[in-house]
Formats: structure tokens, sequence, C-alpha cells
């Protein structure tokens, strides 16, 4: 019985939700009265995993840079049976969205996705996670094994990592024919910060009117607040900023501790994407924007004579 964290990494560097979700792991462990053991694919440095509360890593060598599912789950596979684990959590990244409900097929398992909050209830792991675009959370619990969760990045505080090491267990695997094969792969336009997994977020609406108004007056916000940028469907459809960078429903969900909307009505297809976000700070014209009612602290004002201000005042921080 343990509880398997699959450890990201990419480049040989671990992910900022290896960390979170071994500090994770490590409580609801302690709680369940069992071990955290991690899951590492290629060649990041797994024993050091051990400073972050993992008793041992099982690593699956190989070259996962070109994104391959098929590999990522036949590896996967292959460290659950050597780990046979009761829970295993991994982030709600794009590999987490893409292959973990793979493997939890592989496994004839059940899955939560997505979750918000993990916690022990009744002797079991229960995640919390968000449904009908946001309006009702549910409280999952699995009954099959191992239980699987996705879970949000930037949900969990992470721990420092103590300088511990763990036992590496090098896990054979072999990749099955695959069924797909990657013909070309597309770079996103670089927009600086992944969005995924951003602290803090600026976001623009339709309000903004143009991409010049967009660069001008939220990525400069942005960049001053060392922050991912985010827009609403709105505006990625009007080009006002790449798809890419849109947050919702059919965007990208963020989690960041900091998320501001500027001129952004607050749709629930928008707030499927955000409202997970622990300080939302909304910039709106009209008192009655749907947004306010989500936001932490409000701003009833022009977005074109406040962000520019706001702007200024955090680069005089510096
Ligand atoms: C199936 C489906 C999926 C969708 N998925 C998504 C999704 O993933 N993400 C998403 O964002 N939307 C999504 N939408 C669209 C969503 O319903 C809204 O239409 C969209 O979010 C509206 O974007 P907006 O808030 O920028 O624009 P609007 O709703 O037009 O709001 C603009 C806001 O800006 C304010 N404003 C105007 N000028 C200023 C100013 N100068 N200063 C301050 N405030 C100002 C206005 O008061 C208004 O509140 C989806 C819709 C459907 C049907």
């Amino acid at each position: 019985m343990s509880i398997l964290v699959f450890a990201d990494s990419a480049n040989g560097a671990f992910k900022p939700t290896a960390a979170e979700l071994l500090g994770k792991a490590t409580a609801l462990a302690a709680a369940l009265g069992t071990t955290v053991t991690a899951a590492v694919l290629g060649d990041a440095p797994a024993a050091s995993l051990g400073g972050l509360g993992a008793a041992k890593v099982f690593q699956a060598a190989g070259d996962f840079s070109n994104y391959d599912n098929g590999a990522i789950v036949d590896a996967l596979a292959a460290i659950v049976a050597a780990a046979n684990p009761t829970v295993i959590l991994a982030p709600a990244s794009y590999i987490g969205r893409d292959a973990l409900p793979r493997l939890a097929a592989r496994l004839d398992t059940a899955m939560g996705s997505d979750c918000s909050d993990l916690k022990v209830e009744g002797g079991v792991v229960v995640g919390r996670r968000s449904e009908f675009a946001g309006r009702a959370y549910a409280d999952v619990s699995i009954s099959s094994t191992p239980a699987v969760f996705t879970v949000r990045p930037n949900t969990f505080p992470k721990p420092e990592n103590n300088g511990g090491s763990a036992e590496v267990v090098a896990v054979d695997w072999s990749a099955s024919t695959p069924t797909v094969s990657v013909v070309e792969t597309l770079a996103p336009e670089a927009t600086g910060i992944d969005l995924s997994s951003a602290g803090k977020v600026v976001a623009g609406g339709r309000s903004l009117k143009s991409k010049e108004n967009f660069d001008s007056v939220i990525r400069p916000l942005g960049a001053a607040l060392q922050a991912g940028v985010g827009a609403s469907r709105a505006a990625t459809d009007a080009g006002y900023a790449p798809h890419n960078e849109q947050v919702g429903q059919t965007g990208q969900t963020v989690n960041p501790q900091l998320y501001i909307a500027a001129g952004i009505s607050g749709a629930i297809q928008h707030l499927a994407g955000m409202r997970t976000s622990k300080v939302i700070v909304a910039i709106n014209k009209d008192p009655d924007a749907p947004i306010f009612q989500h936001a932490t602290y409000g701003i009833v004002a022009d977005l074109f004579d406040v962000v520019p201000e706001l702007t200024k005042a955090v680069e005089a921080l510096d």
C-alpha cells in the first residue's frame, strides 16, 4: 500500500508540480499510515525526491522528449506494476490530461481528474473536482485500485527539499507498437511564462478592442508582475491574443495565487478556467459585471486608466 506520485520532468529537471504533489502525498500518507513513492520518466535526478518525502523512486529510463502518449502510458504502467500503489497522484497538466486517463483505462481503474483539493475521509483519499463548468463541486472517492487522481497545478504549497535521498529502482519497460507517430512539432507562439502553472496571471477581454491595446496595456502589467498573460475567448477569437492564452472551459485552466481580470465580464465559461485562483482582482466599468461576484478585490473603473497606473506602481516597487 502506497501513494505513487508521478513526478513530471522536462530536460532533466523536475517541474514544480513534483514538489507540490509529493508534499501533499506525504500529508495524505501520514493520515493513511502508508508511504510515498514516486514515478520518474527519463533521466531527472530521481534520488533527490527523497528530500521531498518519497521513500522509493521508480524510474523508467528513455527519451520522452518527443511526446508520445503511448510510450508514456507503457512506461507508467510498468512502474505501477513494480510499485503496486493504492493511490496514484499526477498533475492535471497536458500530460496528466492526456496520458493519465489512458493509464487508468489500461489499469482498469477509475480516475478523478482535475482536482482542486485532496483529503483523507473514511480511510480513503477523496478528491474535490468541479462539475458543470464550475457551477458545483463533487467530492469523489474511487473504489477500484489504484485510485488515480490528477490535480491542478498550484493547488498545494511546495515544500522545500530537505536534501534527503531516496532508493531508486530502475524499471524495465518496452514501448508497444506506436499507434500514433509525431510528424511535426509546432512550438506555440512564445508567450513567456507557462500559463497553466503560473503563480500570477494578468488577463484581458473583449474590452481591449485591439491587439495593439492588448499588447500595450495588458502585457506590460504581466511583465511588471512577472505573470503569465491570459485572455477571454472573446479576446482570442478577435485576434487580440493567441489562442494558447485563452483561459476557460475551452481554453487553459489556471490556478494562480493572483488572477487579474481586466475588462472581462465573468461568463461561466471563463470562470471555469480561473475561479479556483486564490486572489482574484477584477477591473470592470460595469459594477454589475458577474466577475465581481467572484472577485476578492473589485475595481469599478476604466481599465485603460487603471491598468497603466497599476503597471507604473508595480514597476516603482523594483
Ligand atoms: C461552449 C462555449 C465555450 C466557451 N469557452 C470559453 C472559454 O474557454 N473562455 C472564455 O473566456 N469564454 C468562453 N466562452 C465565451 C463566453 O461565454 C463569453 O462570451 C466570453 O468569456 C466573454 O468574453 P469577455 O468577458 O472578454 O467579453 P464580454 O462578455 O463582452 O465582456 C466585456 C466586459 O468588459 C467590460 N468593459 C468594457 N470596456 C471596459 C473598459 N474600458 N474598462 C473596464 N471594463 C470594460 C464590460 O463591462 C464587460 O463586462 C465560451 C462560450 C461557449 C458557448
